[in-house]
């Protein structure tokens, strides 16, 4: 076994031998080895020698109110002090029925019910099964396909994975996919039309348009993530594409699954991209800033059409028989509670307004850069996404490791970032402050300098 380059620490060589990390290239801990992370306050981590990092991506898109909040940490103290965890078939308990009250409640109108899951992944299955049990149940045997757009990304569990637009992530599993519907899909920064999102009328949303006509009679639904495309590089688009959908899928009578795992609880500004641009999706699947980055858990929410078609007499075996053993976790529930309570107390999403233009300023010097292509936003959620020429938006080749090496240079500088291939995305705590989202630009500005100039 090689050394760990530099100097190995016993844990950190303990790590190579025993730890297997997701989405990293083992071999590349030979040469950096991972953050020791040892604690966390609000926005920073702190590694064992006390340095300092900016948690610039949420730790992984799930924290909202920073690191080792008082008031979660007492809302799990207090919940730990009664129950763990108790099974969730034939036993409720409070946590997960204020929960579910409060979804339904802030959610939009037409969502009635909650199933919970542990992960997001789980979530999206659960409203994939449900969704072709639906249309089982009501004499609709062949809807048994799904659409997804081209940059879709919904989980790694194969279900999930059948649903993702990415081939990096599919390529090695492709033949034992599902087989659902890849739909070209919006792409802003290089619209085929030679428009801009924000005067176009989602021209782009042609090719939905076609699968949904040509497969109605297929198609069980439409999986999406309302106006960001995460994964594949904070690719952002507007709304009108999604009220297109809607009352294309209405018409068509294919459900819609809403996956707001990543862009829900306040990240875009507002609670849930639904709530706020007043559509009405069949499935919202919920997970990730649920529990403010505390504990995994997740939440299907449905129309009441769904869940009535599940509902009947033991006998006729219309029961959804889907279970997670973590399933509403007690301890994730009561988290989750409480985080919800600080997002929609004392106009918390309105505090929101003043670094969303700290953002956007801090963007609009990103783009001066000759190396940034294009800036986007949507919310708190801001990307740069680096060419080797503006004027074609040429991308520069993978291998050149472009992100990866950007990265390095922010840990040099105390802040954390884990660009998407030539994106550098910005998702942090929605606790941040004005001066921590300029040095955080900042900072991303001189990292890209240092490796591209
Ligand atoms: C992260 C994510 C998922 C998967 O959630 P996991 O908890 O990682 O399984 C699904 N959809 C979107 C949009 C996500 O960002």
């Amino acid at each position: 076994m090689k050394p760990l380059n530099p100097k190995p620490s016993t844990d950190l060589s303990k790590d190579f031998h025993a730890v297997w990390h997701p989405c990293t290239q083992m071999k590349d801990h030979e040469t950096v080895p991972p953050l020791l992370i040892e604690r966390g306050e609000g926005v920073y981590l702190y590694d064992r020698d006390g340095n300092q990092y900016l948690d610039v991506i949420s730790s992984w898109w799930v924290n909202l109110f920073g690191h080792n909040h008082p008031r979660l940490n007492s809302a799990l103290k207090a919940q730990l002090d009664k129950v763990a965890h108790v099974m969730f078939a034939g036993i409720t308990h409070q946590p997960a029925i204020d929960l579910a009250t409060r979804l339904v409640e802030l959610s939009p109108d037409n969502l009635k019910k909650v199933f919970f899951s542990d992960n997001g992944s789980t979530a999206v299955e659960v409203a994939v099964k449900m969704s072709l049990q639906y249309w089982r149940q009501t004499g609709h045997r062949n809807k048994t396909k799904f659409a997804y757009l081209k940059g879709g990304y919904h989980g790694e569990t194969l279900g999930a994975l059948s649903l993702c637009g990415i081939e990096m992530f599919r390529d090695n599993f492709e033949e034992v996919l599902l087989s659902n519907l890849e739909v070209e899909g919006p792409d802003c920064y290089r619209c085929p039309y030679g428009l801009k999102p924000d005067t176009c009328q989602a021209e782009c949303f042609e090719p939905m348009q076609k699968t949904l006509k040509e497969h109605r009679d297929s198609l069980a639904g439409v999986i999406i993530e309302p106006l960001v495309q995460g994964a594949a590089g904070m690719k952002m688009y507007p709304p009108v594409y999604l009220k297109k959908l809607e009352s294309a899928c209405q018409r068509q009578n294919v459900h819609t699954i809403y996956d707001e795992i990543a862009v829900g609880f306040g990240r875009t500004g507002s609670l849930f991209v639904c709530g706020e641009c007043e559509l009405s999706p069949t499935f919202l699947c919920l997970s990730k800033g649920i529990t403010s980055g505390y504990l995994p858990l997740a939440a299907t929410l449905m129309e009441d059409e769904i869940y009535s078609a599940f509902y009947d007499d033991f006998a006729t075996m219309k029961l959804f028989i889907h279970s997670h053993s973590y399933s509403a976790n007690p301890l994730a529930c009561a988290v989750a509670n409480e985080s919800l309570a600080m997002l929609t107390e004392n106009d918390f999403l309105d505090t929101l307004k003043p670094k969303i233009q700290a953002l956007e300023a801090g963007g609009k010097r990103l783009v001066e850069l000759k190396w940034v292509g294009d800036f986007r936003q949507t919310g708190m959620i801001a990307a740069v996404e680096l060419v080797k020429d503006k004027g074609t938006k040429e991308a520069f080749p993978f291998e050149d490791r472009v992100g990866y090496k950007i990265y390095q240079e922010g840990l040099k500088r105390g802040v954390l970032m884990r660009p998407l291939g030539n994106v550098i995305y910005f998702v942090p705590p929605l606790v941040i402050s004005i001066a921590e989202i300029k040095m955080m630009m900042d900072t991303a500005s001189e990292c890209i300098r240092a490796v591209l100039d």
